[in-house]
Order: structure tokens, then sequence, then C-alpha cells
């Protein structure tokens, strides 16, 4: 199993990243997690196959997260894609899509797609199988619009992923990634604590309490950046590839 960062930068386009977006593939799974805005054409550059994404996993309804979501549909719909598509993600999922699909591409709500379409609101802490995959969402902690916000851990092919979405530090981090072959973890600042994001000085502190096999930096400012040759973490770059 591999997962590719298609897209790894926060909401500003920091260092030129393209928004949040990671593609999972293995023998018998393909996935995206989130879909951000920018995610159509990172996609393309990166050569994926679209039509065989049989999953896309949404964190929150932040555009950098979601709002790649109506360019999806509307190539998938144009390029005569065939595969069954599950989009799944927070309560009220259905009606955030429609509502995104509606402003950015008038009446495009309403079409009916070739291809099978479902939307699956998943509920905090509760297990959900689609195909190969297994998914269990935790609740962070990520402010007053655009939720509800889930974190993933994700079990496909005999491993663990695990992924925080934005949130500032919350205990249920810990259930999320325990034990995890990857965590991918938001690192928005170094050491500058804000509201509704995490900063590396912060998630250190419970690093060990998390335990993960590996873990990957992601979603990081300017300030996180340009620090990125001194610290002894790895960190996602558009386009990397981590096998699995
Ligand atoms: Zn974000
Ligand atoms: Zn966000």
């Amino acid at each position: 199993m591999q997962l590719q960062f298609v897209g790894c930068g926060d909401a500003f386009g920091s260092g030129g990243r393209s928004n949040t977006c990671f593609h999972v593939t293995g023998g018998a799974v393909n996935f995206l997690i989130d879909c951000g805005a920018s995610s159509l054409p990172a996609l393309k550059r990166c050569g994926i196959v679209r039509n065989e994404i049989e999953l896309i996993l949404i964190t929150h309804f932040h555009g950098d997260h979601f709002a790649g979501l109506p360019f999806f549909l509307l190539d998938a719909q144009f390029c005569r894609r065939s595969q069954p598509l599950i989009i799944a993600g927070p309560r009220g999922i259905e009606t955030k899509l429609k509502a995104a699909m509606e402003v950015m591409f008038e009446h495009s709500s309403r079409t009916q797609q070739r291809f099978e379409l479902s939307v699956v609101e998943l509920a905090p802490e509760e297990t959900r199988a689609f195909g190969n995959v297994t998914v269990t969402p935790y609740p962070v902690v990520h402010g007053e619009s655009g939720g509800p916000f889930l974190a993933y851990r994700i079990e496909a092919e005999g491993r663990v992923i695990s992924y925080s979405a934005d949130t500032e530090w919350t205990e249920t981090l810990i259930p999320a990634a325990h034990d995890a072959d990857l965590f991918i973890a938001e690192a928005y600042y170094y050491d500058k604590i804000v509201k509704n994001h995490l900063s590396l000085k912060t998630l250190e502190v419970h690093l060990g309490a998390i335990n993960a096999k590996r873990l990957i930096l992601t979603h990081m400012s300017d300030d996180m950046l340009g620090r990125l040759d001194k610290l002894p973490y790895f960190a996602a770059r558009d386009g990397m590839i981590v096998e699995l």
C-alpha cells in the first residue's frame, strides 16, 4: 500500500503547495483523504486515474479540505466516470456538498450522475467499513464554523493510517493515532500557540503517548516551512509517496 501527498498545503497556498488531498492505493484499496479546492489539478499533475478512486473521506467543510469535490464530480461526469463513488464525511455532508456545488456551478447539484454516487455521514467513534477500508472518526477541535471536525483512524491491508485533520491539541488524537503505522499530523506553527490549530511544540509533548511508528507533518504555514531543514521530523511535500 502507498500514500501520496497530492496536496499538503494550508488554506493559503503557503510554499506554493496545493490544498489537502492524500491518495492511498494498494492491492484492494483506492481512496482519497480530503479534497481541497486545488485538488483536481493536483491529482492531474500526479497522473492519478480518478475513475479508480472508490472513496473520498472528508475531515471538515473548510474549502482547503472539501471544496475540490464540485470540480471532482463535474470532471467525473464529463470524463464519463463509470465506477461507483462514495463520499463520506461529517454530519451534514450532503447539504454542504449540494451548497458548494450550487455556488460554484449553478444547477450542478441537480445533475443526475452517470455513475453511482453515495454520500455518507460518519459519526464520531463509530467504525464503518467501505469495502476493504475501515474508518473510525474521532472528534477534534477546530473552531466554530466548518465542522463537525473529524480526525480519522483508517485500517487497510493490515496497516493503520491516522490523520489529525485541522485541530488544536485534543486528547482524542491519542486513540486516533495510537500505534499507527503512519500518523499524518497538522503542524501549522512551530511554537506559536493559536486556537484551532496545532503547533509542533505542542504536538511533541504528546508523541510518546501516541507512539506512532512514523510521523509526517503537514498543513504547515510559512513559519514552519522556513524551519524544515533544521527539524528532526519528516514533513510532507506535494507529490511525495510513502510506502506502507
Ligand atoms: Zn486546513
Ligand atoms: Zn480547517
